[in-house]
């Protein structure tokens, strides 16, 4: 589908509103070149002495005019012109409006610290994007819950968040950095990255340490953590117990993750050295979805892991699932919510698949269009979620979107009251300083007097986070003078 820009540039929101109607399809921006005679298949963006928005998909054409408003309110207004005109020609309306950034409930945030409730929020969140009221009040409810958190919170603490970038197997819908364990190299690879990021931890340690700072909560994620063996795990949470102070910390989740890594060894490894927290992430419990997607345990096992769990004392436990994963249902995935339900976990964070090209199940465009699921079926799965959720004492606490995900919708946590993931809502909501440590870590230190936010990046990949370490860290420097400056 081809796209014309007539005196201006908008293509990025305009892109991203193309997508929520053609998620499949593949786009062409031309800027200011004539337009076509034959409009079919193709979207005009236009202004000029007012806005023109027109929009044809096979045959079936819609158009908008208004006045010409202001310039900073152009680009929403053009968003919402063609909006409206690709919903009257799909007659599709995401839930989500054209609101397209990945972070709803900062803008929520704001609303209710300029005075708004509920009915306030959706007023103004309507109006601007045409949210629906459900996803209003999903952020709303959101903002409420993590508020305490939020407000509980030091300017001079910090989360420390370190990477384990490799899993037992790749799943067809991971489209992340991990390594798998078994590839060829692994064996090496691994106890170097261990030796590495515990250096990095004690580097860490050595510029924290004497300053006003202090740490708040620990996240050892992945990837899949319990991919390494139980000594391993134990030496990496030994270097960060001597090498950093964590006699403040609030909160220390280590990702389990999945249940074909998942031994009695490492659950008491990671409990004796300090987690107050664990995540299982069984995304499904359907086992002929949890084969289709390369995984090779069964929703049986992520039960057992999660009841040993509990018999080794664990009382902070997140479980993790995916709605739109290929081969599911929305029954499938309803039993799923059911059967997690039932086993109580305190945290059930609930997604929503994303379709990045780069992950196995996507490599072909023909893969990609055969397990693409409509949109409205994973609509009400996450609605079923939502409501089944809520009825069961779990209250939505963080909120995220990303950038390809089917049908635009969103990513939540839930928990049950006062069992809200701390280091979860920080990060949606930028509201802490990270320090990460591990391949592809992302360190975010915030100015307290501005909040601008500078950001550092660790390498990626493990065998360059390995043989580069000393060129990648070069920025530890700045780290360092940001946590001795005075504020
Ligand atoms: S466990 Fe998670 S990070 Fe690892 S391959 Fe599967 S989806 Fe990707």
């Amino acid at each position: 589908m081809t796209v014309y820009f007539e005196n201006n540039t908008y293509k990025y929101e305009i892109e991203a509103v193309m997508k929520l109607f053609c998620p499949l399809e593949g786009f062409e921006f031309r800027f200011d070149e004539p337009l076509p005679e034959n409009r079919r298949d193709c979207v005009i963006i236009s202004v000029g002495d007012r806005l023109y928005v027109y929009g044809d998909i096979g045959g079936k054409n819609g158009e908008s005019t208004l006045p010409l408003p202001e310039e900073s309110e152009r680009e929403i207004a053009l968003c919402r012109m063609l909006f409206s005109v690709l919903s009257h020609i799909t007659g599709v309306t995401p839930e989500w409006g054209c609101l397209t950034g990945i972070r709803p409930v900062k803008k929520v945030n704001a609303l209710i610290r300029s005075g708004c409730d509920a009915d306030g929020v959706y007023k103004a969140l309507n109006e601007k994007y045409y949210i629906s009221r459900r996803k209003s009040d999903l952020s709303y409810l959101t903002a409420v819950t993590q508020k305490p958190v939020l407000d509980a919170l030091s300017p001079e603490s910090y989360s420390l968040y370190v990477a384990i970038p490799f899993c037992p197997t790749r799943c067809s819908y991971c489209s992340f950095v991990s390594h798998s364990i078994q590839s060829r190299g692994a064996k090496e690879l691994v106890p170097q990255y261990v030796e590495m990021l515990c250096r990095e931890i004690e580097e860490l340690g050595r510029i924290t340490n004497g300053t006003d700072y202090f740490c708040d909560t620990v996240y050892i994620g992945g990837g899949t953590p319990t991919s390494l063996s139980a000594a391993q795990l134990e030496k990496i949470m030994k270097t960060i117990e001597k090498s950093i102070d964590i006699s403040k910390i609030r909160e220390y989740t280590v990702e389990a993750g999945r249940a074909d890594t998942i031994t009695e060894d490492k659950l008491i490894a990671i409990k004796d050295n300090g987690a107050t927290r664990i995540s299982i992430n069984p995304q499904t419990m359907q086992d002929s979805v949890l084969a289709a997607i390369g995984r090779k345990h069964t929703a049986a096992q992520a039960e057992e892991c999660f009841k040993l769990a509990r018999r080794l004392g664990f009382d902070n436990i997140n479980m993790d699932t995916i709605a739109g994963l290929p081969t599911d249902s929305y029954e499938g995935f309803a039993d799923t919510i059911n059967r997690l339900t039932e086993l109580s976990p305190e945290n059930i964070t609930v997604h929503t698949l994303t379709v990045k090209r780069s992950a196995a199940l996507f490599s072909s465009a023909e893969s990609f269009r055969e397990n693409y699921h409509g949109d409205g079926e994973i609509s009400r799965m996450v609605n079923f979620a939502f409501d089944t959720l809520t009825d069961h004492g779990y209250s939505p606490y963080y909120l995220y979107r990303q950038k390809n995900t089917v049908g635009n919708l969103e990513n939540v946590g839930y928990a049950k009251k006062g069992t809200e993931g701390i280091y979860n809502i920080c990060i949606m909501e930028e509201a802490q300083n990270i320090l990460a440590c591990g391949a592809s870590g992302s360190t975010k230190l915030i100015d307290p007097a501005t909040g601008k936010i500078t950001r550092h990046f660790n390498y990626k990949y493990p065998y360059e986070y390995i043989s580069r370490y000393e060129k990648m860290t070069a920025y530890k420097k700045e780290v360092e003078e940001f946590l001795h400056r005075s504020h």
